[in-house]
C-alpha cells in the first residue's frame, strides 16, 4: 500500500537491527484515515471468503483490526494478555513469546466470542517471527474455528514468520513488506 510505505518513510524509525517505531501514526498515536484505508485494502483482499470474525490481539492489533472489521461488517474479537497465571476455564489459551518485549504473554479469549463454525480473519500490526499470529491460529484451532488468512500491516521479510505460516498453509496478505533496513533506510519489496 503505497501511502502507508510512504508514511513508514516518513515518520518511521529504526531502532537497533530489527526493530521499526511506528508509534507516531500506527501503535501509539494513530492516523484513523490511513488505519482505515488499510482496513478497506484488507477487506478487499479477504471480499470473497466468507470472513464472519476479526481476531486479533491487544492492544496494536485492535485499531487495524476495527477497520477492518468495519469495512467487512463482520464483530471483531481481541485476545486478551492475561497476566495471572491461573485462568478461567471459559477461555482458549495460548502462549506467544513477544519479539519486542522478550517475554512471554499467555493470551486468551472468551469461549463465547469463538465458535467452530466461524471463518476468522486474524489482523495484527507486524509480522516478525510469526509469534503472535500462531498463537491466534492456535487458539481458532483450539475452537475448531476455520483460519482464512491472515492480514499484516507491516511484514519484516528478514525474519522467520512468512515462512512459519506458509509450513501451515496460512494464506498472509501484508500491506508493507519491508526487505531490510539499509544504511537506517527503509527499504521495501
Ligand atoms: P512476531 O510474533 O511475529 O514475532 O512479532 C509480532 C508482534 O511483535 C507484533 O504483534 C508487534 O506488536 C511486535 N513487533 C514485532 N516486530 C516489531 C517491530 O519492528 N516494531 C514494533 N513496533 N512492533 C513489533
Amino acid at each position: 500500500m503505497k501511502a502507508l510505505e510512504e508514511r513508514i518513510k516518513q515518520d518511521g524509525r529504526i531502532i537497533g537491527k530489527d526493530v521499526l517505531k511506528v508509534d507516531s501514526f500506527l501503535n501509539h498515536q494513530i492516523d484513523p484515515k490511513l488505519m482505515q484505508e488499510m482496513g478497506m485494502t484488507f477487506a478487499e483482499l479477504f471480499q470473497n471468503e466468507g470472513i464472519d470474525k476479526i481476531l486479533t490481539v491487544e492492544s496494536s492489533g485492535i485499531a487495524p483490526a476495527i477497520m477492518t472489521g468495519l469495512a467487512l461488517d463482520v464483530p471483531v474479537v481481541f485476545a486478551r494478555k492475561n497476566k495471572s497465571l491461573t485462568l478461567p476455564d471459559n477461555v482458549w489459551t495460548a502462549d506467544v513469546y513477544s519479539f519486542t518485549k522478550q517475554t512471554t504473554n499467555h493470551i486468551m479469549i472468551d469461549k463465547r466470542f469463538l465458535k467452530s463454525n466461524d471463518r476468522v480473519l486474524i489482523i495484527d500490526d507486524f509480522l516478525a517471527n510469526g509469534q503472535a499470529v500462531l498463537g491466534l491460529v492456535s487458539i481458532v484451532n483450539q475452537a475448531q474455528a476455520t483460519v482464512i488468512g491472515a492480514g499484516i500491516v507491516i511484514e519484516k521479510t528478514f525474519q522467520n514468520g512468512r515462512r512459519q505460516l506458509d509450513e501451515q498453509g496460512i494464506r498472509v496478505e501484508s500491506l508493507a513488506r519491508i526487505k531490510n533496513f539499509n544504511d537506517g533506510e527503509v527499504e521495501f519489496i
